[in-house]
């Protein structure tokens, strides 16, 4: 019978899918994409013509139930994302459990997803990590959100866009102390892939230093709190910090 795949696509480099997702998207009768625009320069660059079909954020719920209904009718569908893996920070949570429910089977055809790949050049622990996604934009969820994760042990991965870097990076120095250790991917897989590692305090100078620096797509990894940390409240830290701001 006819079925859901889910389909990885690249986070910038083009080379990077796989055969089997090729093969997937040559075979399927349908693909759902975020932007079908966008993911037509993909589809175009692999000679890949397929009819597509809008599904984002915004429309999900009912433009999934047609999907259903199609895939149901012997139609086999692809969903992919702007970018990476599809779900991850990305629509087709709600499709992929309506079609759990309704018994129609869905195929992971894995690949590219940003913060595995972030985590895996980062130096960062990576034996248990915490994928944390986008942070709530307004300020009290946000400050909340990073208060609720200022004593997590494990490295925290972080989706962020380029407007919110500098702001983001400012409350972390705040609520996690200035030495917490950061890393910063930028362009992955692109010509400008860059990793910057630095104390949060510092990594918060490099930022403001210059508008260019928060140019692209980041992924932020925070590294987790050490043992020392363990149990402080975040007013101890805040404490800390200030403490050897003063020491020579
Ligand atoms: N589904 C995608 C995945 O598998 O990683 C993530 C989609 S989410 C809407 C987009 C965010 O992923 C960006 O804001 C950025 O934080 C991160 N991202 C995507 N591509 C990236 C890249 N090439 N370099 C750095 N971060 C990237």
């Amino acid at each position: 019978s006819a079925k859901l795949y889910i389909v990885a696509t690249p986070l910038g480099n083009i080379g990077d899918i796989t055969y089997r997702a090729i093969e997937i998207l040559q075979q399927v009768d349908l693909i759902a994409a975020e932007d079908t625009r966008h993911s037509g320069k993909l589809l175009s660059y692999y000679q890949i013509s397929k009819p597509t079909f809008a599904l984002h954020d915004h429309n999900e719920r009912q433009r999934g139930s047609i999907l259903i209904e199609k895939i149901k009718a012997g139609e086999s569908v692809a969903l992919i994302s702007d970018a990476g893996t599809p779900l991850i920070s990305d629509p087709g949570y709600h499709l992929v459990n309506e079609c759990r429910e309704a018994g129609v089977d869905v195929v992971p055809v894995p690949g590219a997803c940003a913060a595995i790949t972030a985590l895996s050049a980062a130096g960062l622990p990576s034996d248990r990590f915490s994928f944390e996604g986008f942070l709530p934009v307004k300020e009290k969820a946000k400050t909340e959100k990073l208060t609720s994760l200022s004593e997590e042990t494990q490295t925290m991965i972080f989706y962020e866009s380029p407007r919110r870097m500098l702001d983001t990076v400012k409350h972390i120095v705040d609520i996690m102390g200035s030495d917490r250790k950061l890393v910063v991917a930028r362009e992955l897989t692109k010509m400008f892939e860059s990793f910057y590692v630095l104390p949060a305090g510092e990594m918060l100078e490099w930022l403001a230093s210059d508008t260019n620096h928060v140019r692209g797509e980041f992924v932020l990894m925070v590294a987790g709190a050490s043992k020392e940390q363990e149990g402080l409240s975040v007013e101890a830290i805040k404490t800390l910090t200030l403490l050897k701001k003063e020491l020579p």
